[in-house]
């Protein structure tokens, strides 16, 4: 099975999220698209909103009745910073007929030299390129193993962040429609992001 994978924060998941999964599944034939929230993720300082059990809570929420789309906790339940070359070597492991691609956003592709293993991790998964607004997702200047690990997909652009979200509700004004009204009903309900 084609499989593709979303990583990220997800704090929270907003329709951006799901507009990326959902155009690569189409683009590239995807049997599943498995969203994975991180743990700690390796590049972030700010100490996430949401707890772990919420940020997840959401994907599922945003997810749900959708056939090809899953969750997992693989880097919830491993606990500490999570590596996606980690990650990955785990999922091999349990799924050694999947073929996983990795879906990210203009702004991880220019980081891609930075991360974690990555010569390993080019050998493992397609990285997957999406266009997002405000950054450009060239190519040009990757290194050429890393380059030939990356395939761009394109999707409706979506100017929105996990951060504008926060920002928003932190200002009192309303996301809806920027996450699915479940996410949005869950938001407020556990009053996230409030203060
Ligand atoms: P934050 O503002 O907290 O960083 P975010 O909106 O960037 O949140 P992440 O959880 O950091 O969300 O991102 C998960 C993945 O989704 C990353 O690969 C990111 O590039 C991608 N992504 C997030 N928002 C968009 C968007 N609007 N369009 C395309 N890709 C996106
Ligand atoms: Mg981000």
């Amino acid at each position: 099975m084609k499989i593709g994978l979303m990583g990220g924060t997800f704090d929270p998941i907003h329709i951006g999220h799901l507009l990326a999964a959902q155009s690569v599944c189409e683009e590239l034939g995807l049997d599943e698209v498995w969203f994975m929230p991180a743990n700690v993720p390796p590049h972030k300082e700010r100490p996430v909103g949401a707890a772990p059990h919420q940020r997840l809570e959401m994907v599922r929420l945003a997810i749900e009745g959708h056939d090809r789309f899953r969750t997992t906790a693989v880097e919830l339940e491993k606990g500490g910073v999570s590596y996606s070359i980690e990650t990955v070597l785990l999922l091999r492991n349990q799924y050694p007929g999947h073929d996983f691609y990795y879906i990210i956003g203009a702004d991880m592709v220019r980081y891609l030299p930075k991360w974690v293993r990555i010569d390993e991790l080019t050998g493992l998964v397609t990285f997957v390129g999406l266009q997002r607004p405000g950054y450009e997702a060239g190519l040009d200047g990757l290194p050429q193993h890393i380059r030939a690990a990356v395939r761009l997909a394109s999707m409706p652009q979506i100017e929105l962040s996990s951060t504008l979200i926060r920002e928003r509700k932190a200002a009192g004004l309303p996301v809806r429609y920027m996450v699915p009204d479940r996410v949005n009903h869950y938001i407020e309900v556990n009053r996230l992001y409030e203060t």
